[in-house]
């Protein structure tokens, strides 16, 4: 059914190459923007190192994995030896020092899921989370950063997706649907699945990178500039791999049965990990398993109404794409309304 609906589309689709790309392009951080946020971790890093000689400060989520689009929030990791059992007193030290530094809107959240302190710098106006050790998500940044260094798609299909999410209301994890996380895996995964291949698997590859955090292992090729070419045999454009994820996720993934495992380069049965059945709140409706974590679902945040809602924009965004006349302009189609 899919393929039949490609054929008949793409001379319609691959109008949409060039406005699709400008999206892209008008999306890209500056230079100046990411030597601002630099800067302020810089700043940020001195300020704890006066109370905790031994801390770091790593930038991870959207401003290190490359999929950040211009004015991101900037996720940073405070890592510290032996914190683990008392994070809530140093976010709230933490919050205390950077409040007295005159940072705005200092906010300690610390019965989150993952506890962090907000704030937001006055001087370049960018807005940071802090959490304490969460060195998970600093590896799944460097994964993430890895696929996008191995084929220019992939950065390409992310920002599109994510603006797109981000425009329909359909990026918040509080009200049932994915966070951007879900979505760039979600579009790894897609392009593992494309025939010739878009991306491999590198975590079915040799081990060129590992580390255990947390009993969990977590291993990986990253010499991935040895897979600059890996995409070349797949010459499909942006509007045409746009177009087939949109329709990917509306009618070609089976959302009863299947898990979409970027760590397997393939999908898994939800049987096999089960996630069949609702157990608290997670219902498993939309199964996305995360790379390291695999006890882990990132669909699990999806409920009985969200993904009606998820699955209907799906839908909406493939139609639009197809017979709107002008899909990509501000007011009325696919990225925007
Ligand atoms: P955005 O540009 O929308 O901020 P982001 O990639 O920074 O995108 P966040 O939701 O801010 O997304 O998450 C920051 C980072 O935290 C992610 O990139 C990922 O490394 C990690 N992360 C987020 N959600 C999860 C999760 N459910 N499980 C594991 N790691 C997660
Ligand atoms: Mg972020």
């Amino acid at each position: 059914r899919i393929y039949k609906r490609q054929l008949a589309c793409r001379a319609d689709i691959l109008r949409l190459d060039a406005p699709l790309t400008a999206i892209y392009e008008s999306l890209i951080p500056t230079a100046e923007e990411k030597a601002k946020q630099r800067q302020l971790l810089t700043s940020l890093e001195r300020l704890v190192n006066r109370e905790w000689p031994n801390a770091k400060l790593y930038i991870y989520g959207s401003c290190a994995n490359s999929f950040g689009v211009s004015k991101s929030d900037i996720d940073i990791c405070f890592a510290l030896e032996g914190a683990d059992n008392n994070k809530p007193e140093i976010l709230l030290r933490l919050a205390e020092i950077l409040e007295s530094d005159n940072l705005e809107n200092v906010q300690a959240l610390v019965r989150a899921r993952v506890p962090i302190v907000k704030l937001k710098d006055p001087a370049t106006e960018i807005s940071c989370d802090i959490c304490v050790n969460n060195v998970l998500a600093v590896v799944n940044t460097k994964l993430l950063r890895d696929y996008a260094r191995i084929d220019v798609r992939l950065r390409q299909l992310a920002f599109i997706v994510k603006h797109w999410a981000k425009s329909r209301g359909v990026n918040e994890t509080y009200h049932g649907t994915l966070s951007s996380y879900a979505y760039v895996l979600m579009c790894i995964h897609f392009l593992q699945q494309r025939r010739p291949a878009i991306l491999p698997c590198l975590q079915e590859m040799k081990t060129t990178y590992s580390v255990t955090i947390e009993n969990v292992h977590c291993a990986f090729f990253d010499r991935v500039d040895e897979l600059r070419d890996f995409g070349r045999r797949n010459n499909e454009s942006i509007s045409q791999l746009v177009w087939s994820f949109f329709n990917y996720w509306a009618y070609g993934h089976d959302y009863a049965n299947s898990v979409i495992s970027v760590r397997t380069g393939s999908t898994l049965s939800k049987r096999a990990k089960d996630w069949t059945r609702r157990v608290g709140n997670d219902r498993h409706l939309i199964c996305i398993e995360d790379p390291f974590e695999t006890t882990h679902d990132l669909g699990r945040v999806v409920d009985k109404y969200s993904i009606k809602v998820l699955r209907e924009e799906f839908e909406r965004a493939a139609e639009v794409l197809q017979h709107d006349p002008n899909p990509c302009s501000t007011t009325d189609g696919c990225t925007a309304t």
